[in-house]
């Protein structure tokens, strides 16, 4: 099985990543990508993914996190994309559930196009975070076309969203929400998402899927989370577990 984004940068995961990588092994969970949100996180990513196997890094600044952000922590993204653990740029995109004003939705826009660039000239895939922005999403990638590929991760569009995403090529990741009772739509779009383009992630230190909701989550937490999206696309969690597997191979280039 493998987490296709997670934050073992993140200050709650860091000081205790060797166990979050134990615990994750026991379960069954071997390959990992960790995303960065700006340049230090990003750099901390590639030195985690240097510390164990089969452990891979994105880099890239997050919508969230642009405020100050200047030419330097572009070049520093570039700088960091050819390091050979790198498999992704990433996470970046738009969103616009915390932030309504315009010029910042704008800055948000022309850095997601800017890194969708820089994904194109390195050959790299992308990992987008999109929220409450599916539309502009949907314009900027259908002008702006990621060639090596992309996944929305965390998907929480609806699955009328996720068809028109589909002929753009990109992959959808899923996490703790569709093993929530009353998350209907995170449910619905899984159900109509081909087998071909379906990811799994925690995104952890956030979104626990249940019985852990509410809890720090973990990587380990993955078999949950595989085993709710089996069952939703009908199929069994080994049949669903080597879709998974396939679909990592064939966005980011590695086997997991
Ligand atoms: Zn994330």
């Amino acid at each position: 099985m493998l987490d296709s984004h997670c934050h073992w940068n993140d200050e709650a995961l860091y000081p205790i990543r060797k166990d979050v990588y134990r615990r994750a092994l026991e379960a069954g969970v071997t390959s990992f990508l960790v995303v960065g949100w700006d340049a230090p996180s990003s750099q901390k990513a590639i030195e985690i993914a240097h510390e164990f196997p089969s452990v891979y890094a994105a880099v890239g600044i997050h919508p969230e996190n642009l405020e100050g952000c200047d030419e330097d922590d572009l070049e520093t993204i570039r700088r960091l994309s050819f390091d050979p653990k790198v498999v992704a740029i990433g996470e970046i995109g738009l969103d616009y559930h915390w932030f309504s004003e315009e010029a910042i939705r704008q800055k948000q826009k022309e850095w997601f196009i800017r890194q969708i660039d820089l994904a194109n000239e390195r050959g790299l895939p992308l990992s987008i975070h999109a929220r409450d922005a599916a539309n502009d999403t949907y314009e900027i990638l259908s002008h702006h076309l990621p060639k090596a590929g992309a996944v929305l991760h965390c998907y929480s569009g609806s699955p009328e969203m996720l068809e028109r995403f589909l002929p753009l090529g990109l992959f959808f990741g899923f996490d703790g929400p569709i093993t929530y009772r009353n998350a209907l739509t995170p449910k619905a779009a899984v159900v109509s998402c081909p087998l071909d383009r379906i990811l799994t992630e925690t995104d952890c230190p956030y979104l626990a899927p249940v019985p852990y909701r509410g809890e720090q989550n973990e990587s380990c937490h993955i078999v949950g989370i595989l085993k709710a999206m089996a069952s939703l696309k009908g199929i069994s969690p080994s049949e669903m577990e080597k879709r998974v597997a396939d679909n990592f191979a064939n966005l980011f280039h590695v086997k997991p």
